[in-house]
């Protein structure tokens, strides 16, 4: 054999080999994304490695799953949240709790009492009094000072619930559950174990800008827009590879102005009245429940309390943005997140020990 005929039948045997092992694994299937609606959002997912027909699959039982959880968490429709805070309304003492309703209960008592009660599920009445629990965001008077006042001398929290096996016993009417700072967290979760269970290890659910990912982008991390305090553009970029889940409370989300004065709905349990000094606060971590409700009490805390709740809560990747546009984070969120560019130089903060 000559070299040449060498050389050309050792170079068709790589081209062969070559041909050979593209042709013996399938090429990667594309991404499918589809939307759902609920708790009065879109909610956009998106997963990676799966056919067409399965991914309608995944569609029909997320939707499915959110529109059960929609209707058992609504606070002020009929149903089974509506069902309990009417009995305790009713000055019900053992109240026989719609299942659907326990585990949202009871893990919202934990995290509410991690917070100090700054997040507190409890306080529905007070949300109710400054009517952000309507769709509808039209000019109003804010709520009369005294009506404030009543409402807080009656100590309205979620504390004063106590959950025996199916039963809530109850003895203060005045609470009133309302699960708007944490039932997206805790559904976007579901939604993740659901895909899960199907087969499914790299998605993303994005609720309106809060979110969970799970897996990567064929290899490549997720990469999150953090929205800029006034609601509008990108202040920030964070990649999620793996599993971690993004949520972001900001006045902006739902507000009014009365008389000159901004009123948002993130309301402080201790006063009654919107939360100042924080504009948006986003929190990455493992589950999005916890994210969910960390991201509204670290609000509440404010520019200088919220280490301290964070460190309670177990949350470590933290970007505040106070009223007066300053960036606040811990150096486990500097490490992570790529800042716009020419954005303010940003506080550095530790949790205490
Ligand atoms: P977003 O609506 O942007 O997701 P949050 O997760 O912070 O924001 O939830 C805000 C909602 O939670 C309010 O609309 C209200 O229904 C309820 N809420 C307001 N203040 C509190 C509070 N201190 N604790 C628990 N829930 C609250
Ligand atoms: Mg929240």
């Amino acid at each position: 054999m000559s070299m040449l005929t060498k050389r050309l039948l050792s170079l068709t045997l790589i081209i062969l080999i070559t041909l050979g092992s593209s042709s013996g694994c399938a090429p990667p299937l594309p991404a499918q994304k589809f939307r759902l609606l609920a708790f009065g959002t879109y909610i956009d997912v998106e997963v990676i490695g799966i056919n067409q027909p399965r991914a309608e699959a995944a569609r029909r039982q997320l939707q499915q799953d959110f529109d059960l959880m929609h209707h058992a968490w609504h606070a002020w429709e009929p149903g089974p949240l509506g069902y309990v805070n009417a009995s305790i309304r009713d000055g019900v003492q053992r109240i026989a709790a719609p299942p659907s309703t326990l585990p949202l209960i009871k893990i919202s008592q934990e995290l509410a009492r991690q917070s100090d009660y700054l997040f507190d599920p409890g306080i529905g009445q007070l949300v109710k009094l400054w009517d952000f629990h309507r769709g509808e965001l039209t000019s109003r008077q804010p709520p009369e000072l005294e009506a404030i006042d009543a409402l807080l001398s009656q100590q309205p929290s979620i504390c004063q619930l106590a959950v025996d096996g199916f039963h809530i016993n109850s003895n203060n009417p005045a609470v009133q559950l309302d699960f708007g700072a944490i039932g997206k967290g805790y559904g976007v979760d579901q939604a993740i174990l659901r895909l899960q269970e199907m087969g499914i290890d790299s998605a993303i659910v994005n609720a309106g800008g809060d979110l969970r990912a799970i897996g990567s982008r064929a290899g490549v991390p997720w990469r999150i827009a953090i929205r800029g305090p006034s609601g509008s553009g990108v202040l920030a970029w964070l990649p999620v590879s793996d599993n971690g889940a993004v949520f972001t409370s900001g006045d902006y989300e739902r507000n009014f102005t009365w008389d000159g004065e901004f009123y948002h709905h993130i309301i402080d349990p201790r006063t009654g009245y919107p939360a100042e000094g924080a504009a948006s606060v986003t929190v990455l971590h493992t589950d999005a429940t916890t994210a969910d409700a960390a991201a509204t009490a670290l609000f509440i805390a404010g520019p200088e309390d919220w280490p301290q709740i964070a460190r309670q809560m177990g949350i470590d990747q933290v970007l505040l943005v106070d009223t007066e546009g300053q960036i606040h984070m811990t150096e486990k969120m500097q490490n992570q997140v790529k800042l716009r560019p020419l954005t303010k130089q940003p506080r550095i903060v530790s949790l205490p020990e």
